[in-house]
């Protein structure tokens, strides 16, 4: 194994791996990934990246590129039973994780960035600093950046966050198939949310959100069926997505609950995205987290000439963020699912008439991390 003994190991090429590195390269600090698959897997998904993580991406000189290649849409309507709500201007970007970490990966890469395939690590010694790997490789590394994602070995090696996790009674569903669309659909009904957004290349989204008491699987990869689907969705809704049957695969996700985090750093590791704080994808913000802590974390090591400055200005940055952001997204399942004929019109009302809308999205979303640490 070669000597990285002065590079900051980075484990996970998603999208916290990835922005890491770029942050990193552009202020030519050493680096390198370790990523447990044979190439950049992004999940055939779509993703939405909200003004907080378009901020990131600007300040990287990489939005535009990433705009040329995604959906623009120009509004975002939310419906109750199939009849409009409201709608209101979209400041969101919808696009494909796979174009998201092509942008990503092909920067990296320009750079001169080196990412390891095939590394999955599997464990860590913190005081001599090394990481081994899967197929017995090993070597000493300067300091440890998780960036390996919701399952973090990273972190279930020291703790027992990953340990702690509560079936949420949500499954999401999701599925991207050949269809136009230039809005995003928010369906909002009893137990269910659904939403649709356009990734670009004429290709939707949708992500279907329901109560599920079956304990379904924290899983990227499970496939659903159609039938089911509809089983679980009102099939007046899905009907509005007729090529959804000629989609690529449809997919079932479990939704899991972990404790709110405490740390974002021990001894020689630093943890960022999903492996320091997994939240639930209600609100569509655990990629743009992981923009924001890449992006905190890059810029905190260039500035401090010693890590362990780096990390407790990383942490003092992150973690009331990031722990409020935890709790929102929690929350949001409520609001969206409510049940009570009585409270659904009281909801409609307040989304139809007042700026409800804007103040619950204004403190995630108007956070720029790019102007605060300047
Ligand atoms: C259904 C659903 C919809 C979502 N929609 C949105 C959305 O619209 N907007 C949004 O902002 N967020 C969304 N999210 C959340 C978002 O996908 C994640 O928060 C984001 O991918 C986290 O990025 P990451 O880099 O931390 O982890 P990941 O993207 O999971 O990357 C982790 C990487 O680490 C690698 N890895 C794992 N273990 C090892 C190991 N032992 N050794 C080496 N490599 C390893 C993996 O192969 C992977 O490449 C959604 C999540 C779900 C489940």
């Amino acid at each position: 194994m070669e000597d990285y003994s002065d590079h900051i190991a980075i484990i996970g090429a998603g999208i916290a791996g990835l922005t890491l590195g770029i942050m990193l390269n552009k202020n030519n600090i050493p680096n390198v990934i370790f990523e447990r698959s044979s190439h950049v897997s992004e999940n055939g998904a779509g993703i939405s990246i909200s003004p907080n993580g378009k901020f990131v991406l600007a300040k990287l000189d990489l939005l535009e590129d990433l705009q040329k290649i995604s959906a623009n849409c120009k509004k975002t309507i939310f419906y109750s039973n199939l009849n409009e709500i409201t709608n209101i201007k979209t400041e969101v970007l919808t696009t494909s994780r796979k174009s998201l970490y092509d942008v990503l990966f092909t920067r990296y890469k320009r750079q001169g960035g080196e990412i390891k395939f095939d590394h999955e690590l599997e464990e860590i010694d913190l005081i001599k600093k090394q990481i081994s790997f899967k197929d017995g490789n090993s070597c000493i590394v300067n300091h440890i950046a998780a960036c390996d994602g919701i399952k973090s070995k990273c972190h279930s090696s020291i703790s027992s966050l990953n340990a702690k996790t509560k079936y949420s009674g949500y499954s999401v569903w999701r599925s991207i198939f050949k269809s136009k669309q230039d809005s995003i659909n928010f369906h909002l009904g009893s137990d269910f949310h659904v939403v649709s957004y356009p990734v670009g290349e004429n290709k939707v989204s949708l992500i279907a959100a329901v109560k599920d008491n079956n304990r379904m699987v924290e899983s990227w990869k499970e496939r659903g069926s159609l039938d089911d689907l509809l089983r679980e969705v009102p099939s007046s809704i899905i009907k509005k997505y007729p090529s959804i049957k000629d989609s690529e695969g449809i997919y079932k996700w479990g939704v899991y609950i972990r404790p709110q985090i405490e740390f974002m750093y021990k001894k020689n590791i630093t943890y960022l995205g999903d492996a320091a704080h997994p939240i639930v994808p209600f609100i569509g913000q655990g990629a743009c987290m992981a923009l924001e802590d890449s992006y905190a974390l890059g810029y905190l090591i260039n500035k401090h000439n010693n890590l362990g400055d780096a990390q407790i200005h990383y942490q003092k940055l992150r973690l009331k963020r990031v722990r409020s952001i935890h709790r929102k997204s929690l929350n949001q399942a409520r609001l969206n699912h409510i049940k009570n004929p009585f409270f659904v019109a009281i909801r409609n009302f307040l989304m139809r008439h007042t700026n409800i809308i804007h103040n619950r999205t204004k403190s995630i979303w108007s956070y720029d991390v790019t102007s605060k640490l300047g």
